[in-house]
């Protein structure tokens, strides 16, 4: 039986940790401030929101929602940015995606002043993180490494083996992974013989969007499991790509969806706001 990487007692102590740093900065006249907009009503879009801001006011970051209708045109969108960049208050952005398709994510995101971007998706940042230095980590993959570490598993010279090839989860995920000395490989939709690469692996991580993709053929026994994904299964109950009771038993660690890198996602960003808040001001 697999050991169980609880990813949101392992997020709850990162939240502690934040809020304490955060009660020291705000000593020193500092709150560290997150704008998080949100354009149009895509429910699960408003439950992400929902939650950071819930996060923020936990650790006692301040949190503004900035919601607009999903006619809002580019040129709208872009001058919000613009404002907010331009607001000593506010140290961290971010635009929940995905966006109304008239817009252009990608101009958004670029538009969004690097030093404030506690997504870690402008190309500034995703450049520091291709050359391993310290810029924001991106959170989702960030969090990954996070529960990796504070649960004593080591990287280094481990076969890694990243499902999902995306610019926020498979592609951050590999280099934060090779910059800890694993040996990586990536696949994605076109791998040839995908279960038999994965079946090398001593860490898996999935980032596919696929309900109880990788099966118990995929996986080698004692592996560590780490099931980035969040779907619905065929009830409608939420699940990753893993197919957690068949994979649970040959694993010797694996991430539970619910309550794996879910909440280690929104702890991440809680850091980059405290790390954008720290850099800005100098204290
Ligand atoms: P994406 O759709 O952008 O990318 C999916 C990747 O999976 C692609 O690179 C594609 O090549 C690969 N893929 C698709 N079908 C495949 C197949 N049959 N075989 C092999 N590879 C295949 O998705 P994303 O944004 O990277 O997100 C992936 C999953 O992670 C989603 O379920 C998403 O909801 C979830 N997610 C979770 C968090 C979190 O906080 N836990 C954060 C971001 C994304």
């Amino acid at each position: 039986m697999a050991k169980l990487i609880d990813g949101k007692a392992i997020a709850a102590q990162i939240r502690d940790e934040v809020a304490q740093e955060t009660q020291a900065l705000k000593s020193c006249g500092v709150t560290p401030g997150l704008a998080v907009v949100l354009v149009g009503e895509d429910p699960a879009s408003c439950t992400y929101v929902r939650n950071k801001q819930k996060a923020c006011a936990d650790a006692g970051i301040y949190a503004e929602q900035i919601t607009l209708p999903a006619t809002t045109t580019q040129e709208e969108l872009l001058r919000v940015v613009q404002e907010l960049n331009a607001r000593a208050d506010i140290h961290g952005i971010l635009c929940q995606l995905p966006l109304p398709a008239h817009l252009d994510d990608k101009a958004v995101i670029a538009a969004i002043s690097p030093e404030k971007d506690v997504d870690a998706f402008h190309a500034v940042n995703v450049g520091h993180i291709l050359i391993g230095d310290e810029g924001f980590q991106p959170c989702t993959p960030a969090g990954v490494m996070e529960m990796l570490t504070r649960s004593g598993i080591a990287v280094e010279g481990k076969s890694c083996v990243v499902i999902g090839r995306s610019n926020i989860v498979g592609k951050p995920m590999a280099m934060l992974l090779l910059h800890a000395n694993g040996t990586v490989t990536i696949c994605h939709s076109r791998t040839v013989d995908l279960a038999a690469v994965c079946r090398g692996a001593d860490i898996l991580v999935a980032a596919i969007g696929k309900a109880k993709f990788v099966t118990a053929d995929m996986v080698k026994p004692g592996a560590v499991v780490i099931d980035v994904g969040i779907n619905r299964d065929e009830n409608g109950k939420l699940c990753g790509d893993v197919d957690f009771a068949a994979v649970e038993p040959i694993a010797g660690a694996i991430t539970p969806v619910p309550g794996g890198v879910g909440p280690m996602t929104i702890a991440m960003l809680l850091k980059n706001t405290l790390t954008a808040a720290h850099r800005q001001t100098g204290k």
